[in-house]
């Protein structure tokens, strides 16, 4: 019983998953159209079952809408992205809010590396 139920929340995520995946792909074919009214509806409505299934939103979609606002980002038309100091700083035209995205990302493990090293070269100076 237990196990049947596992299976089920599995099937469950893959298809929020799939789901997820083709509302970006309809979302994007939407505003290139012109029709961005859609275009953040679908954002909306991939976000709704990315919290509702616990499955998260990959990166590369995370980009594409405005993380204050929820509106779907097409650079020349609803946001101006530059890149200033190390950051990738995405300009929304709606609600008029800078998010920055850094260049050199260190995740959790390098950034261990990195203080390894430092501890490492430390003691190798006293
Ligand atoms: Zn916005």
């Amino acid at each position: 019983m237990n196990r049947k139920h596992g299976e089920k929340k599995k099937e469950q995520k893959n298809i929020a998953r799939h789901r997820i995946h083709y509302l970006f792909c309809v979302a994007e074919k939407c505003a290139l159209e012109g029709k961005l009214n859609l275009s953040d509806r679908y954002v909306a409505l991939a976000r709704k079952i990315s919290m509702k299934y616990l499955v998260p939103i990959p990166t590369e979609y995370i980009r594409r809408f405005c993380k204050h606002c929820y509106c779907y980002l097409l650079p020349p038309l609803t946001c101006r992205v530059r890149v200033h100091r190390a950051n990738i700083i995405t300009y929304c035209i709606q609600c008029k809010k800078y998010s920055r995205i850094p260049l050199h990302n260190h995740t959790s493990s390098s950034r261990k590396l990195w203080i390894n090293n430092q501890v490492f070269l430390g003691d190798q100076k006293t």
